[in-house]
This record gives C-alpha cells, sequence and structure tokens, in this order.
C-alpha cells in the first residue's frame, strides 16, 4: 500500500497516454506553438502495461486514463483490453473530450469500463468553437447523450471560465437535466501552457454555487466519498447531480489519494507541484520493478501537504499545459 509522508493514502492513479489533443482549448494550451512530446518520448503500450502492473502491485486500485485525448491514440484501445484484464485494478476510468470516443462505445462497455468524464465546458455552439478553437459540438453532444443513454457512469467537467462560458452554467443544467449525469464545475488553474497567469479568479466554488442557487434555490447537499474532490448537490426536481470542483480553492488536499504519471513519465504528486522523477527514462534504461516502484515510493514519501506549499517550491506553472499532465 502507498502512504504518504502525510499519512494518506494513494490508491488513484491519474495516467496521461498521450499530450495530444485534437481541441486547442484556450484555457489548457496556446493555438500553436505547441512543443508537443516526439513519439519516442511517450510510453509504448507494452510499457504502460508495464507500469500499470507495477503501480496495482503497489496498491493502486483505480486508473483514469487520460492526456491530451487519450482517443487520439490509435492503440488505446490495445490498452485497455489489457487493463481490463489486470487482477487488483478494480476500476479503470476516462477521461475525454467525446470527440472520437463514438466508435469504441460498445467495447467499452463490454469491457466494464463504463466510468467516463466527458469535458464540456459550453452548449452554445459558438461558445464552443471560441473556447476549442475546433467545431465538433454536434459529435461531442450525441457521443455524450449516447454513452448516458447507454447506461455508462457520466459526469461533464465544466471549467468556469470569466467571460467566456457563464452565461452556459445555468443552461447546461436546464439541457441535462432529464439525464442520469454528473455536472461538474471546476475553477480555472493556471495550467495553459503560458497562454495566461493569474493569481485569483472571480469564478471559485463559492461564486459558482451562490450563480446556480440564484435560478434554482432548492438545492439539497449529497453525501460525497472522502476522497471526492467534488461537493456534490442535487437540484430539486432534477434526475441529475452537480458538483463544485475547488481545484484552484484547493480546499480537498487533506484527503488527496492521487497519484499523476504525466504522457512523457513524469511522476506528480500534486497538481501544482514539480515532477519528481521520469519514469519513462528509468523503465528504459533497463532497470528492474524494484527500481521503479523505489522511485515511486520516494515522490510519494516527499509530497506537499497541500497545492499551495507544493506551489511555493514551483515557480514553472504557469508554462505547463494540462495536455500533458492530463487534469
Ligand atoms: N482530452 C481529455 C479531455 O478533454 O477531457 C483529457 C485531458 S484534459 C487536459 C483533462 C481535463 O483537464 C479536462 O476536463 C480539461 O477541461 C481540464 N483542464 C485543462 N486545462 C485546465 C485548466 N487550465 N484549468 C482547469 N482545468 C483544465
Amino acid at each position: 500500500m502507498l502512504i504518504d509522508n502525510h499519512n494518506r493514502k494513494i490508491n488513484y492513479l491519474r495516467l496521461a497516454v498521450t499530450d495530444r489533443c485534437n481541441l486547442r482549448c484556450n484555457y489548457c494550451m496556446p493555438s500553436e506553438g505547441i512543443n508537443f512530446a516526439k513519439n519516442d518520448k511517450l510510453f509504448t503500450i507494452e510499457e504502460l502495461v508495464k507500469l500499470s502492473e507495477i503501480v496495482v502491485s503497489q496498491g493502486i486500485d483505480k486508473i483514469r486514463i487520460t492526456g491530451g485525448e487519450p482517443f487520439v491514440r490509435k492503440d488505446l484501445m490495445v490498452l485497455l483490453r489489457k487493463l481490463a484484464a489486470l487482477n487488483g485494478l478494480n476500476d479503470i476510468s476516462i477521461t475525454t473530450n467525446a470527440t472520437l470516443i463514438g466508435p469504441h462505445i460498445a467495447e467499452l462497455k463490454e469491457l466494464g469500463i463504463t466510468n467516463v468524464n466527458v469535458s464540456l465546458d459550453a452548449i452554445n455552439k459558438q461558445t464552443f468553437n471560441k473556447i476549442t478553437r475546433r467545431d465538433t459540438y454536434d459529435t461531442v453532444h450525441s457521443n455524450l447523450i449516447k454513452l448516458i443513454t447507454e447506461g455508462f457512469n457520466v459526469r461533464i467537467n465544466f471549467i468556469v471560465l470569466d467571460n467566456q462560458n457563464t452565461e452556459d452554467i445555468i443552461p447546461i443544467l436546464e439541457l441535462m437535466k432529464h439525464y442520469n449525469v454528473s455536472i461538474r464545475f471546476l475553477e480555472e488553474m493556471p495550467f495553459n501552457g503560458g497562454s495566461k497567469e493569474f493569481s485569483t479568479i472571480k469564478w471559485n466554488y463559492k461564486s459558482i454555487f451562490n450563480h446556480i442557487k440564484t435560478t434554482f434555490p432548492k438545492i439539497e447537499k449529497l453525501e460525497s466519498p472522502a476522497t471526492s474532490t467534488s461537493i456534490n448537490y442535487k437540484i430539486k426536481g432534477h434526475k441529475s447531480t452537480f458538483g463544485l470542483i475547488p481545484s484552484f480553492s484547493r480546499t480537498f488536499c487533506s484527503s488527496c489519494n492521487r497519484l499523476r504519471i504525466s504522457a512523457t513519465g513524469d511522476i506528480i504528486t500534486c497538481l501544482y507541484a514539480k515532477p519528481s522523477a521520469n519514469l519513462r527514462a528509468i523503465l528504459r534504461e533497463g532497470n528492474s520493478d524494484e527500481s521503479v516502484k523505489e522511485q515511486i515510493l520516494k515522490a510519494v514519501g516527499s509530497r506537499a501537504k497541500t497545492g499551495f506549499e507544493a506551489q511555493e517550491k514551483y515557480d514553472g506553472i504557469f508554462s505547463n499545459s494540462m495536455t500533458s499532465i492530463g487534469g
């Protein structure tokens, strides 16, 4: 079992399988000039499987596949088939922009991979196009509805962006009210490949809540798992639920159970922390599984207590893009 230096149990890995994406969300990366990693700096599928086996042997029982856009990798389903057969891995989840998932929905269901987070920051097509700098709203919407109606456990991630999509907060709650889905509103974080720097945000979880409450005064707070990053609610009469994720306010660090491995193999123990070691290099240098385990133990044993403490020690935040970290 992985226990960090603040006595937090780590059982959840977020694994970025690529840094490439077919969208260009303006809060995540610049429109061009992005230094995507060369192919040989990304893990092969065999390496991803090996790494997963190693972390599962150390007590990780949940892996979220993220990126970049995971489905940009043509060999993604090969990895998912192998992970679905991995003993000890109880939960395989995916975070996706839902542009390319359509042809794989049936097989995902067969594999039992039903936890899918869909990123959707607007339901107004023009707003969607402006944020993502691409024109794929119709595909995303139809794949989202297909996932929900096929019985997947779907959560929508909506990043609240000042002056961009706040007019869609109430409409997305209205649009989804008859569906079994959770809409999670996230605070914007400063990982955008250097597009903009900020040290405060207007739309924090409290202002998002107040905004929603103005239109929907009858809101019930729901019980959430201890390690949940979202504070969850239900609006009276809605089948859907909604959540607020204080990703910038960082109120949930004390129960954080996550470890991240970036697309190029860096171990990241907190979104706001500097990478600890590069596992791709360690794996490729022909080291034993034990050396990989040691590096993971070392990283887990020297975690910052909070995202604020991590940020104090790291001045490279604004040049980072979530497309490499994986969210
Ligand atoms: N391509 C997939 C997707 O769109 O969900 C997975 C990768 S994406 C980097 C993972 C999550 O990070 C998405 O929900 C995205 O909205 C979020 N994200 C990216 N940049 C962010 C930022 N600057 N602040 C907050 N969330 C961000």
